[in-house]
């Protein structure tokens, strides 16, 4: 978790670390140059670089907020790769459940997943859920 400097959310929480590309809006994809940056500074949470790692150690963390915060998921990743298993991803929603009073914003370029799975997760209000929309050719990709 840390302050963010992205004009639309205040803070960043990443449950999962790491991705793939999928589509050639990732060409410079800004979470794998730092995820390789952190694992070369030896920062503990980045020791696998970009590769998918799920954190279970920071599921607790938005429990740990004073105040109400707006909250981008996963700047790290995409909360609805394929490796990243569904009981995990399940954990990180119930997180989200239990924290009404901040606001979740979720991003992910992987819409079929997303659609494959979002009867099973629970939707809250807080939730907001946003998918990346490039071209018809991109979003076939099942990556
Ligand atoms: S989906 Fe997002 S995080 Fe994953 S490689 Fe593409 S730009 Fe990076």
């Amino acid at each position: 978790m840390a302050q963010s400097s992205i004009e639309w959310t205040e803070m960043t929480w990443n449950p999962t670390t790491g991705c793939s590309k999928i589509s050639a809006g990732c060409k410079f994809c800004y979470a794998e140059i730092m995820s390789k940056r952190l694992q070369a500074m030896g920062i503990e949470k980045y020791k696998d670089g970009f590769e998918i790692t799920e954190h279970p150690d920071q599921l607790n963390i938005p429990y740990k907020w004073k105040t109400s915060k707006i909250v981008f998921v996963n700047s790290m990743s995409d909360l609805f790769h394929s490796k990243i298993s569904l009981s995990f991803i399940k954990k990180a929603f119930a997180v989200m459940n239990d924290n009404s009073q901040h606001v979740f914003q979720i991003l992910t370029k992987r819409a079929e997943r997303l659609y494959e799975i979002h009867k099973e997760l629970n939707w809250t209000e807080n939730i907001w859920m946003g998918v990346s929309v490039e071209n018809e050719k991109t979003n076939k990709s099942k990556s």
